[in-house]
């Protein structure tokens, strides 16, 4: 007989996956059999709950029991579903997984995190930067330990050094040991007995602390990037944490980027357009690029320079550099200026006679950064 999975659970036919785990959880910890010693029912609920979060849980099987209201293929031998789950609830209960081999854990220090504004010359190149923060390092006073000069710490009482303690539940089938932290040692297995002062017993202490970070090229804005174990030491010897350089842009007066292409404006006047001149466009390094216009070049026309934008990260792959030419229009012009314009607009050959091929600037722009 086919079983409701969905009801069982008390959830939708349209329930996702977290919707799901949130139903089983609540009903398996209400008839978890140790909660509700000897009574067979609240078993028999228990299992079936289970059975139903197994099958509901995997994107696989739900669509088999969706479509045929059955789950035809067994369990994988190794993996043991009614172990999985159960340990799935005593996370929930006690806010720790399971542990088999107890052994105290060394407190890792904390991750740092820190903005690294880049140029965009820095990022076209990549270079060497020196970061100065504020890390947790080791005491010097007492080098770490967290003692103070002359005392040794003690192994802690309550959990013999081991930095977990053991709790039975359950009897028979449902018998399970859960290790937790200790709570007086925190899981150190140690106590201090009389703490360094100058660290307070924590076996670090904060001080301003100079790194040299490799930067390489093509990091970009909204990146981090982490340098492993250069964040907080860990207390009493633990390993560090990592610093975290989140890299953020500073704007560019010249180049605006879209990717790894970079933009460049070029402005120039209308009779540079008319009868075509060589421009010099400036790169990030400082290198200079030349660009021919023919005569008869229109405002607005876009240059492509393969290769002449950014590195991409980790990769020898570069974007272009895009020239977008503009016709400068003065703001103010002298009366000689004025009456050579109107013998020009008075030129037949001025007059705006647009081909359909010679499509809106704008068109074509969009069409260079699709490529
Ligand atoms: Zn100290
Ligand atoms: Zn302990």
């Amino acid at each position: 007989m086919k079983k409701d999975y969905y009801a069982i659970l008390g959830v939708p036919r349209n329930a996702d996956l977290d919707t799901i785990k949130q139903a089983y959880r609540r009903l398996a910890l209400q008839y978890h059999p140790d909660r509700n010693p000897g009574n067979r029912e609240a078993e028999e609920r228990f299992k079936e709950i289970s059975e139903a979060y197994e099958v509901l849980s995997d994107p696989e099987k739900r669509r088999q029991y969706d479509l045929f209201g059955v789950v035809s293929s067994a369990p994988p031998p190794s993996a043991d579903p009614f172990t999985q789950v159960v340990e799935e609830v005593f996370e929930t209960f006690f806010g720790t997984g399971r542990r088999r081999t107890a052994r105290p854990q060394a407190v890792r220090g904390e991750d740092i995190r820190l903005p690294l504004e880049l140029t965009l010359e820095e990022i076209a190149t990549g270079l060497t930067k020196e970061v100065e923060y504020l890390r947790e390092m080791r005491c010097e006073v007492c080098g770490g330990t967290g003692s103070a000069q002359g005392t040794v710490p003690s192994t802690c009482t309550t959990c013999g050094g081991s930095g977990q303690v053991a709790y039975r539940i359950g009897g028979g089938f449902f018998e399970q040991v859960i290790y937790q932290t200790c709570p007086e040692c925190k899981g150190r297995g140690f106590r201090i007995i009389s703490p360094c002062s100058a660290c307070e017993g924590k076996g670090v202490r904060a001080r301003m602390h100079r790194q040299l970070v490799e930067v390489p090229p093509g990091a970009t804005g909204g990146m981090t990037l982490a340098l492993r174990g250069a964040g907080h030491m860990g207390p009493w010897g633990g390993p560090p944490g990592d610093l975290l350089l989140e890299v953020r842009e500073k704007p560019h007066p010249i180049f605006i980027r879209e990717e790894y292409n970079l933009l460049y404006e070029a402005w120039v006047s209308y009779p540079d357009l008319v009868l075509g001149t060589t421009l010099t466009i400036p790169l990030l390094n400082d290198e200079k690029l030349t660009l021919s216009l023919s005569p008869g070049t229109l405002s607005g026309e876009v240059f492509r320079f393969t290769g002449k934008g950014l590195p991409h990260y980790n990769s020898r792959k570069r974007g272009d550099l895009l020239v977008q030419v503009h016709v400068w229009v003065p703001k103010r012009i002298s009366s000689e200026d004025k009456k050579l314009l109107e013998l020009m607009r008075q030129s037949s050959a001025f007059q705006p006679t647009p081909k359909k091929s010679e499509k809106s600037f704008l068109r074509r722009f969009r069409e260079f950064f699709q490529k």
